[in-house]
């Protein structure tokens, strides 16, 4: 069986499992989260099956994130809330649960007690630092 097959979200765009809609169009889908971190928290998905963002086409990945964010201003006006995030969690160690890649929009409220559990590190040393970022640039591909 394919992945797309057996894929959670590619059967909510084939329609063969249900789901609360709030926008379709010829490249994305998105609709309500079933376990929300706020009331309204909204899942943007490619109608195309792919497991990490980098493989997302370009035109695709741009639309996820213009329609992500209109859809976190109209939670905003709608639901009186004061911000979002926008979350991708590419890889299971980064929290991806369905491997099918989906931008989350996430209302916030200034009081609705929710943290992201941020942590800051530092780094020991300039060479240090300049280590880690020529590493990084040498594997940037295009
Ligand atoms: P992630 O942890 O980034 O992979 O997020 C997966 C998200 O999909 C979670 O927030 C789930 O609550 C959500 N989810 C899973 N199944 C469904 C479903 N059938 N309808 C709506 N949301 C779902
Ligand atoms: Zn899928």
């Amino acid at each position: 069986m394919s992945e797309e097959t057996n894929c959670i979200f590619c059967k909510i765009i084939r329609g063969e499992i249900p789901s609360a809609k709030i926008y379709e169009d010829d490249l994305i889908y998105a609709f309500l989260d079933i376990s929300p971190i706020n009331l309204g928290h909204v899942l943007v998905i490619p109608r195309q099956h792919w497991v990490g963002s980098s493989e997302i086409a370009e035109d695709v990945a741009g639309r996820m994130f213009r329609v992500g964010s209109r859809i976190g201003v109209a939670l905003k006006r709608s639901l009186d809330y004061d911000g979002f995030n926008l979350h991708l969690a590419d890889g299971a160690c980064a929290g991806q649960v369905v491997m099918h890649a989906h931008l989350h929009v996430v209302p916030r409220g200034a009081d609705d007690g929710f943290r992201w559990n941020w942590r800051q590190m530092q780094y020991s040393s300039d060479s240090v630092r300049t280590e880690i970022l020529n590493k990084i640039v040498e594997k940037l591909k295009f």
